[in-house]
């Protein structure tokens, strides 16, 4: 990957934020050829110089109130300064000027978009919804990498880190009540904030669904099944699966396909529920992973997952064959 001029700090913290984010893009010449709600999308004006071809399928996406940008394609990202900067060719002192003689956002939203939802929290101080509303709609670009639906994301919540292009999965307990969220990418891994009590959430509970519930290890899953069709996934944040758990998904339905990750955490905890739960009312069934090899369901087209769901078995009668 190339760093000219473009590989300067991704943002300085003093970088301001425009107070029209729209108005300044056309200021700039940048032509606007979508936008969610969250992002306008725009073809990556450093693309060429980054990759050596144009951004045909423009991936490159803004953030309507912070200014932020990311091109999924060649991982150009940073500030409104930074990208002023590259537009007018000069440096970010000038590129910040520029902006604030536009107009700036005061220095308040951007602590509310910024520090305050990074601050460390006490324990015992609960998050808020509003640190949720600050995260933004996955973008198509990063959706489609995982096989998600737009509406598969909505239906569970599911938000996204703009800054650090990470999944945001809420943790909730069995009343709603947002916990807190884990933070997910290649790069990436956190439980916000640190030791979020996890054991009484299960991911996905308030999605309306018929029949089986499949009960998952990763919040990814679940949205990947309702992304192809198959709507009773929950997840439980981890292999470990607390009883509060499993008392909210025997609520939820009277068949409960065990799909735990396909490795010996996966399997133990399975085999271990199996036992503790099979004669309390609810059908417990295996997820038959076939010969697909596929670590969790998250990894299988929607034809695999579909077959391995009708495969699912009860691992008694399996036995006596
Ligand atoms: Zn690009």
């Amino acid at each position: 990957m190339t760093t000219s001029r473009s590989g300067s700090t991704a943002g300085r913290r003093d970088d301001l934020i425009p107070g029209d984010v729209p108005s300044a893009l056309a200021e700039l010449g940048v032509e606007v050829v979508g936008d969610d709600g969250d992002n306008f999308r725009i073809r990556c004006p450093a693309h060429l110089e980054r990759t050596g071809r144009m951004d045909r399928r423009p991936s490159c996406y803004v953030h309507v109130h912070s200014g932020q940008f990311i091109c999924f394609s060649c991982d150009w990202a940073g500030s409104f300064a930074r990208f002023v900067a590259y537009m007018q060719g000069t440096d970010s002192a000038r590129a910040n000027a520029w902006i604030a003689a536009k107009g700036t956002i005061g220095r308040a939203l951007r602590l509310l978009k910024g520090d305050e939802r990074h601050a460390e929290v006490e324990p015992g101080e609960p998050v808020t919804e509003a640190q949720m509303v600050l995260f933004t709609t996955p973008p198509e670009a990063a959706r489609r990498r995982r096989g998600l639906t737009l509406e598969a994301c909505e239906q569970f919540g599911v938000r996204w880190d703009l800054e650090r292009r990470c999944w945001i999965l809420p943790i909730r307990n069995a009343e709603g009540t947002l916990l807190g969220w884990q933070e997910k990418s290649k790069r990436h891994f956190r439980n916000f904030p640190d030791g979020v009590e996890k054991g009484s959430a299960l991911f996905g509970a308030h999605v309306e669904f018929d029949g089986p519930l499949v009960m998952l290890e990763s919040p990814l899953d679940p949205v990947r099944l309702y992304s192809v069709g198959l709507q009773g996934g929950k997840a439980t944040f981890g292999a470990h699966v607390k009883h509060e758990q499993m008392r909210l998904a025997m609520e939820l339905s009277d068949t409960i396909v065990l799909g735990q990750d396909n490795d010996a955490a996966g399997r133990q905890s399975r085999n271990k529920l199996y036992y503790r739960y099979r004669y309390r009312g609810a059908a417990l069934k295996f997820w038959n992973y076939l010969d697909t090899g596929a670590k969790d369901p998250g990894e299988m087209t929607g034809m695999e997952i579909w077959d391995c769901f009708e495969a699912s078995y009860s691992p008694l009668r399996r036995k006596l064959k």
